[in-house]
Formats: structure tokens, sequence, C-alpha cells
């Protein structure tokens, strides 16, 4: 891809830094908390010990490790090895979010910008506190998708999907999402599933297919704008294939079972980022529709 370095966008929130506190950390401070309000000073130290935290604007989970082991010295190679693909993230959140702005400008549904969160390991959102393992996501509650860039790492290795573009369809895809709620169709599908629990994973398979079709259709303009190289789209579909249900199940040495299915097929993920980047309309992009 063709992307402009140095940029900063103001839709990006750096919180690798933060603690997000959580699991471990919450339930030490918990069992602290409990242990010294027991004794004879108990309360007044709690009470000290939160002062302190409110004046100095401590996180008091910082001071437990909630955040995990991390020396400075690994945190300061870590920021070093990601520069690169914080700028890249950088670029890509506003031709992202630009191309939908103009995609949705005139209609009754206009695009309002979403936060793209970079965190390390561990991090809360409205969603509630998510692992770096469990993958980028987006959160409707607060309008942002999350991301430890370590899952680049995971995408080029483990799944065998390098490159850019591949990046790219990541963050693009959790923008579908974004989009997905901004058009209402994201709570629709949240009731849906609720009303008909049997059907839940079916409707989570075609709301992630959409998002891949849109992701796509964010190619389709860079591409036009002459952002995409030759072998680009190639790499996005790579990916499209590389975390599809079927082929995770098997890596994962389990037999194939499209029930258990939430984000589709890899022949689906394929298809539907392609439909996106060909037509460069939402428009084609009503899963739901089709699966009638
Ligand atoms: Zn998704």
């Amino acid at each position: 891809m063709r992307w402009k370095r140095g940029h900063r966008s103001r839709n990006v929130e750096d919180r690798r830094h933060q603690s997000a506190g959580g699991g471990a950390g919450a339930a030490s401070l918990i069992q602290l908390l409990f242990l010294v309000g027991r004794s004879r000073y108990g309360l007044v130290a709690i009470v000290v010990f939160f002062l302190f935290m409110w004046f100095t604007g401590v996180d008091p989970l910082s001071l437990l490790g909630g955040g995990g082991m991390s020396s400075p010295g690994n945190t300061a190679a870590r920021d070093a090895s990601e520069e690169e693909l914080v700028e890249f993230v950088n670029w890509l959140i506003d031709d992202v979010q630009d191309t939908w702005r103009e995609v949705l400008a005139g209609t009754d549904t206009p695009y309002r910008d979403a936060t793209l969160v970079l965190f390390r390991d561990s991090v809360r959102s409205a969603c509630g506190f998510a692992q770096a393992a469990s993958g980028p996501f987006y959160c409707p509650g607060d309008h942002k998708t999350y991301i430890d860039l370590g899952f680049y790492d995971e995408l080029r290795r483990g799944f065998g999907a390098p490159g850019d573009f591949a990046q790219a369809y990541v963050i693009a895809h959790e923008i579908g999402h974004h989009v997905q709620t901004i058009l209402g169709i994201e709570p629709q599908v949240r009731r849906l599933q609720s009303e008909r629990p049997a059907d839940a994973n079916a409707l989570s398979v075609l709301m992630e297919l959409q998002a891949d079709c849109f992701a796509g259709v964010w190619g389709h303009y860079a591409n036009a704008r002459g952002v995409l190289e030759a072998g680009d789209l190639e790499e996005g579909l790579t990916a499209a294939a590389a975390i599809g249900d079927d082929r995770i199940q098997r890596n994962a040495g389990r037999t194939v079972n499209p029930e258990a299915f939430t984000h589709g097929s890899s022949a689906q993920r394929v298809e539907w980022l392609r439909r996106g980047f060909d037509a460069g309309s939402p428009a084609v992009c009503d899963t739901f529709s089709a699966a009638r």
C-alpha cells in the first residue's frame, strides 16, 4: 500500500502504557482492602489510600501490577518495533473513516467517527474487560474499536497472512461494525439474537460477513485513489480466508462444524470481502437478504 508516514489521527487513543487492571489486579486489590478493612485502623487506612489515589491520579491497580509483567526495557523495545505500525494505523483509520463519510454523505444516516484504541495485553471497554488474545474488536457501547498491535504478529505468523493490506482489512472490518451500528443494523441483530437464541450464531455470521463486505467497500475506494499496489487485494483475501471459521476449527484439530460458526467460512469471508471491493457500495452488502 502507498500510505503516508508521520500522520497523526485525532481518532486514535493510545492506551498501550495504561494498565487495564481487571482480572488479577482487581482481585488482589479487593483482597487487600478486605484485610486492611478488618484491622484496627483499617477504614481510616482505606480512606487515606483512596484520597492519595485521588490527589495523585495513580491507578491503584497499577501498583499491584495489574497490567502484567513488563519491564521498562521490554516496553521501550516493543514501542520501537511498533512505531511504524502505529503510524500506519493512524493513517489508515482516517482513510477508512474519510471514505465512509463520503459514502454516507447525503443519506439520512451520516457517518460519525469511531475511535481506534491501541492497547497492550488487556483493556477495559464499555463492553467489558478484554484480553489481547481474543483479538481486535469493536464495542458499540462506546463507538470504539480496540486492537493490540501484537495481533499483527499473530496474523502474519499464526494465520500465515502477512502484508499491510491484510492489516488494513482487520481494522476496516471493525469499522464495518461501526457502520452497522450507525445504520441501526447492529441493535436489530442483537434483538433478534435474544429473541431467537437458536439462530444467534447464524445471525452473527451474517453480521460478520457484512462487516467483511464493508471492509471491501473501503478497499474499493482506496484502490480507486491509487493506494493499493500489486498483490494487496490478494493479501486481504488471504487474511479473510485464514480467519474463516472452518479453517480455524480444522487448524485446532476439530471437525468442521458450521453450526458453531460465528464469522463465516473462509470461502464466505473471501466472497463478501470481494463483493464489497468490486462494487464499492454498501448496497451490495445485504448478507441478510442474501441468506433468505
Ligand atoms: Zn467482526
